[in-house]
This record gives C-alpha cells, structure tokens and sequence, in this order.
C-alpha cells in the first residue's frame, strides 16, 4: 500500500532489477543516515529483465571500461561467495569462443592491445577441439550460407555463471539489513519536475526557470525524494522520455531456449578439460554466434541467439519466445555445428529483453535535472551490476571518481554523455 511510504526521502531508487539493487544497496551503504526507498512494480525484486539473464560473466572485454565493471563486479560477487560465505552459485565454467582462421586474424590485433590488461585466456587448438567437443568442424560445407569452419578456439578462464536469483537475494536482503525500504507492486507513473522557486504561473516550470525532481507520482500520490534514481531498464523511456531526457538504449527481444542433456548431449555436458567443474563451457559458435551455456546443476543446456537484422526495435512488457525462431532459426545452425543436438527435446523457453546502447553497447549512467539515469545495459548488466551501483552512488554523492571493488579507480564520465570516453567492443555476443 502506497500510504505506508508517504514520507518524504533522500532517495527514490525506481526499478527492483539488478541496476536498482546495487544503486539502491550502495547509496545507502555509503549514507546510512539517508532515507533510500526502492520501488518496484513487479510483486518482488529482480522479475523483470534480471529475471530473464542467462546468468553468464567473463572478466574479458576489450574495451577497458567493459573491463573494468565486469572484472570488479565479478570480484565482488566472488567475495560475496568465498568471505562472506552467501553462496551465489557460481562456477567458473569458462567461456570458449570458436572461430574460423580468418576470424580469428582480424581479432589478434584486439588480442594484442588487451596484453598489457593481463587477461587470463589460453588458445584451443583444432585438434583438441574435435578431441574434447568432437563438432562438425567443417560447418562451410553444408550448404547453409555464411557458416564458417572451426578452426581454432578461445578460452577465457575468469568467466562462469552464476544463480542470478541469489545475486537479487543479496542485494535486497543487504539493502534492508541497514535500513532501505523496499516497495514492491508499487508502478512509477511520472516523475516530478519543479520549479525550485515556484512563481505560481499557469503551466509552470517554463525553461528558463531552474528545476529539480522532486518526486514520483504513484497511485495518484506524490512521494517527495531529494533525488530520484531511474533503474527501471528498457521501461525507462517511458519515464524519461515525456520529460525529454533521452536514455541512449534500443529495446530488443531476446531468448532462450532449453534442451535436456540426454544421450550423446549428456556426453557433451561433462566434457573434461576445460574447467575444473568437468562440463563444457559456455560456448560461442563462429557464425551466427549462437551461444551454448550447459547447466550441470539441472542437465540442460540454455541456447540463444542475439538476432539483430529484422528484429524490431521495440519495448515489450511481456515478450513472449518463439518456437520457430528456435526451430527453423536457432536448430538448423546449432546442430550443423554440433551434430549432437540434432534430436535434442526442447524443454523450456522465455523472452526478455535488452536495453542496447546501439552505438557502443556499453551502459550509459548521467545525471540530469536531480534524476541520476542508469540504462542501456547492453546485455551484459548481471556481469557489471556491482560496478553500476558504486558508478551511480558517487553520482549520487557528487563525485566524479569511484573506487570500484578490489581498487580500481573508475572516472564515472567515460560511461556518461557529455564526457563520454568507451572504446567500441570487440567481443561481443
Ligand atoms: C535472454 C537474456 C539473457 C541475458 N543473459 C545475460 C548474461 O548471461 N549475463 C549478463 O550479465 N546479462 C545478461 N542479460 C542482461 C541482463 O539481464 C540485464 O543487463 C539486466 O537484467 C538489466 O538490469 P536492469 O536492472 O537494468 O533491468 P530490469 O531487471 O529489467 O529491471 C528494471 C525494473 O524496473 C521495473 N520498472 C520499470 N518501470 C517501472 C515503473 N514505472 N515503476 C516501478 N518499477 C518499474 C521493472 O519492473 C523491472 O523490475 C540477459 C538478458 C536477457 C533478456
């Protein structure tokens, strides 16, 4: 109920996904006598896109800021598991990447420049590649245009997935323990913008007054906050938008589909020699880049495909999977490359979607007229999630620099608009 949250707040954080928590846990963690209230208006915390993630993390960017986030994030998630004993579900999986040679050229150049990051990643010859995984590596030949032949591979060691759910837990029950406030069920209709000395005129503010958020409208009542925090993923625009505050991110369905691991699948579940867990690893195909993530936990194995050409450009609230997208998308290609999903039985399936900065795919996190936006996660937001909220709490406390976790000194503009300073990712999925 709304009226349990009339009062007014230092700051309203509006989305529950994983850009909220961290937002929400951090701004508080670093202002404990703040009153921080999250709303969401979903049942529970993490139902939206967070929900909808693959789970999967790679300290393996080229770019430095990509890098930067991930490998702090992954950092702190692994503290969380190892020190603070909070089992997250991780398992350092890896990821390997297959390519063609020509592929895998126009990358050494990428691969130099990320030398001096000292990224941990080994080259997969061919021949171990057919030995451990034993795919058609003669994929051109089939007749499909455009597959490519897997010649040699890539494998990142500091990568794995984890039990996203768990990471949602941590996060709210963190938050709580020192004080936020969670609202859920609760919908955002507007954010309000005024005058900081109100004049009293019709229609006002007018654009030459000076204005500042001063709150959220929900259920026709206004609570007041100092700041307002917009964490509310691809459905940001919807608030943004109508105040003329642009969020740098594209709407796009996504989805997975799941297969049981029986028969020849089940072998290829538990191929040694990758990772210490004895499975696959989370596996990318050469062209179109589907990728494979096995599940030892429940015998599965997740596909999915990040289709851009032909797929629109909108915002869903409830994007549902398609099977033929599957069926005569996904499983002709899958199973040229990897014979052993020829007769794989589809057990399960869902859609989400990403907040996709088009022109660098990176997260986009400003401040604008006291509202502090966190969007464009560009796919990737569960591996940054930690990074994101210590990004937006030094916005939120007026600095320009933040230490992320384990030291790193992240300047917060290189992922802003004005000052903006990203390289263009290179290994993308
Ligand atoms: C199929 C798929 C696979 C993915 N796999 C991975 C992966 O392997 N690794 C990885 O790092 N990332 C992955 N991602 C991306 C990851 O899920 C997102 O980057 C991340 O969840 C974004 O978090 P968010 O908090 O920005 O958005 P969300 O989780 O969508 O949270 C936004 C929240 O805001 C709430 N909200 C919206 N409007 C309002 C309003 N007006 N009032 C109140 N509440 C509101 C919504 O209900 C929602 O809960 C994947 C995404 C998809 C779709």
């Amino acid at each position: 109920m709304v009226k349990d949250f009339m009062e007014k707040y230092d700051a309203i954080v509006i989305g529950g996904g994983i850009f909220g928590l961290t937002s929400a846990y951090h701004i508080k963690r670093e202002n404990p006598e703040h009153k921080v209230l999250l709303l969401e208006e979903r049942g529970a915390a993490g139902q939206g896109n967070t929900a909808k993630s693959a789970g999967c993390f790679r300290a393996f960017f080229h770019s430095k800021t990509n890098l930067k986030m991930a490998n702090s994030s992954i950092e702190f998630y692994k503290h969380i598991q190892e020190v603070e004993r909070f089992n997250l579900g991780i398992r350092w999986i890896g990821y390997l990447w297959l390519f063609d040679e020509e592929q895998f050229h126009s990358l050494e150049p990428y691969l130099k420049d990320m030398e001096p990051l000292r990224i941990e990643y080994r080259i997969v010859s061919n021949e171990e590649i057919k030995e451990k995984i034993n795919p058609n590596m003669k994929a051109s030949e089939s007749g499909i245009s455009g597959l490519r032949d897997i010649e040699i591979g890539l494998l990142v060691k500091k990568a794995g997935k984890m039990d996203v759910e768990k990471l949602v837990e941590y996060y709210e029950s963190k938050f709580k323990s020192i004080g936020g406030k969670v609202a859920y069920g609760i919908k955002v209709n507007r954010i309000i913008v005024e005058a900081e000395e109100k004049l009293g005129l019709p229609g006002e503010p007018y654009f030459w007054q000076k204005t500042k958020a001063t709150g959220v409208e929900v259920e026709g009542k206004i609570i007041e906050a100092e700041k307002i925090v917009v964490a509310a993923g691809v459905w940001a625009d919807r608030l943004l938008h109508p105040l003329g505050i642009d969020t740098y991110q594209r709407a796009k369905k996504r989805q997975v589909f799941v297969v049981k691991a029986e028969g020849e699948l089940e072998k290829l579940l538990y191929t040694r020699g990758f990772n210490a867990e004895g499975c696959l690893p989370f596996t990318i195909l050469p062209q179109p880049r589907i990728y494979i993530k096995p599940d030892i936990d429940e015998r599965n194995f997740w596909i999915g495909y990040a289709d851009d050409f032909l797929r629109p450009i909108a915002i869903e609230d409830d994007p549902q999977p398609e099977e033929n997208f599957y069926r005569y998308g996904i499983h002709p290609i899958l199973s040229t490359y990897m014979p052993q999903f020829e007769q794989a039985k589809l057990v399960n399936s869902w859609a989400g979607q990403y907040g996709i900065n088009t022109y660098d795919g990176q997260p986009v996190v400003f401040q604008e007229g006291g509202i502090i936006v966190a969007t464009a996660d560009s796919g990737s937001g569960i591996m940054k999630g930690d990074a994101i909220g210590r990004i937006v709490a030094a916005i939120y406390n007026g600095r320009r620099e933040v230490e992320l976790f384990g030291g790193e000194i992240f300047n917060v503009e290189d992922i802003g608009i004005e000052k903006r300073k990203v390289e263009r990712e290179k290994f993308i999925i």
